[in-house]
């Protein structure tokens, strides 16, 4: 039997293994995560609370989306990325029947 693997994403054929870390750097800047696209790794800080780590995670899978489609415009547009990542996370939060599939 094949068991989901709870700490990877798969975005394509890639499988991001998702770490969590103490401290997450991206050169020369403390960040809330980041994503590494070669080495398919997202690390998330786990100094700030679990509602911004989820937003963060979702950030993350917003530019590994992005880069599986080959928009690099859009891939390294923070500020695009951040919306959806915070959209998406708030319509989540606040409508957690939706993916239940019963009501659509
Ligand atoms: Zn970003």
């Amino acid at each position: 039997m094949k068991m989901m693997n709870q700490k990877k994403l798969k975005i394509g054929y890639k499988e991001y293994e998702i770490v969590r870390k103490d401290e997450v750097i991206d050169l020369p800047n403390e960040c809330y995560g980041k994503i590494d696209y070669d080495n398919e790794i997202i690390e998330i800080s786990t100094k700030y609370s679990q509602n911004q780590r989820n937003a963060t995670f979702l950030h993350e899978m917003f530019h590994g989306i992005f880069a599986k489609l080959d928009r690099d415009d859009l891939r390294n547009d923070e500020v695009v990325v951040n919306q959806l990542a915070t959209e998406l996370y708030m319509i989540i939060k606040e409508n957690p029947h939706i993916f239940s599939m019963k009501d659509i």
